[in-house]
Parts: structure tokens; C-alpha cells; sequence
């Protein structure tokens, strides 16, 4: 049942789901849909293989979703279409800035960690190293040159 050894496979078109920006189950997770006890329990999929869900997405870098069916949004309330395309849509652009923002697992919810104003603009305030950088490997002290500051007395003898 674990099988932990790969990337996760989308349950809809049998794929490697590869990047957290591509998966639905993330998005959901960023949007509070899915708590994070279940995070690694639930399958996996595309953004694109849950057009459910995708169709909402309405920005220019994502391509529309077409989601026949009795969920295509076209025949959906337009007040809670607007409301979700808002919604997922902003969901959407924070799963795209994960990872450049730096975040741990739990603090990818918007709820969690919101997004400023949340007024369009998505670029991170400060974007941090994607690995951080590795702890020194044990201490090797450079015990500075040392300078011979004064001379050795002259070796002279009085008498
Ligand atoms: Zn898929």
C-alpha cells in the first residue's frame, strides 16, 4: 500500500503527478479542502485530470478546462461560479508560488499562511535559497598565523 519510492501517480490518467504545482490534491489541500492527516492517504492527480475542480482556474497561465458534465460551471450559479473562480483561482496562484515561498507542509493553506491582501500580485516578498544551504562539516578552527609582534631580546650580555 505504501509505495513511497516514486513520485505519485494520478489516479485518473495513470501519470507521475511531478510537480506540487500540478496537483489537485494540493490545490485542495491549499484551499483547506483536505487536511494534512490525509494528505499522503488520498490519491493523487493532475490539476488537469479533475477539470471539476480546474475549470475554476481562471488565470492566463493556466489553460481553460473544459468540465462537461452536470458540473461545467456554464450551467452553474454565476454568483457561486464567480466566488469559486475567485477562490480556486487564488488557491492556485499560492500552489504555484510554493515553491519559491520557502513554506513547510503545513503552512501551504492559504488559511494558514494568507497571502497578504490577496490583491492580484503573487510574487513573493522575498524569495529564499530552494535548498537550504548545508551545515558546516565539523569545525576546523584556522588558528591565525601568528605574527611575531615583538622580537626576541637581543642576545646580548652585560658584564
Ligand atoms: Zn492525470
Amino acid at each position: 500500500m505504501a509505495k513511497c519510492d516514486e513520485g505519485y501517480r494520478c489516479e485518473v490518467c495513470g501519470r507521475d503527478v511531478e510537480a506540487v504545482t500540478d496537483s489537485d490534491l494540493y490545490l485542495r489541500y491549499v484551499l483547506g479542502e483536505v487536511p494534512l492527516e490525509l494528505l499522503h492517504r488520498l490519491p493523487e492527480r493532475h490539476l488537469c485530470c479533475n477539470p471539476a475542480l480546474a475549470q475554476y482556474i481562471t488565470d492566463p497561465g493556466f489553460g481553460p478546462v473544459a468540465c462537461p458534465g452536470p458540473f461545467d460551471k456554464a450551467g452553474l450559479d454565476p454568483t457561486f461560479v464567480t466566488d469559486e473562480e475567485r477562490r480556486v483561482t487564488r488557491g492556485w496562484l499560492r500552489l504555484q508560488a510554493i515553491p519559491t515561498l520557502g513554506l513547510t507542509v503545513p503552512e501551504y493553506p492559504l488559511a494558514v499562511t494568507p497571502d497578504g491582501d490577496g490583491s492580484g500580485d503573487p510574487t513573493p516578498r522575498s524569495v529564499p535559497h530552494p535548498f537550504p544551504s548545508p551545515p558546516p562539516r565539523g569545525e576546523r578552527e584556522e588558528a591565525p598565523s601568528r605574527s611575531v609582534l615583538f622580537p626576541p631580546p637581543p642576545a646580548g650580555e652585560g658584564g
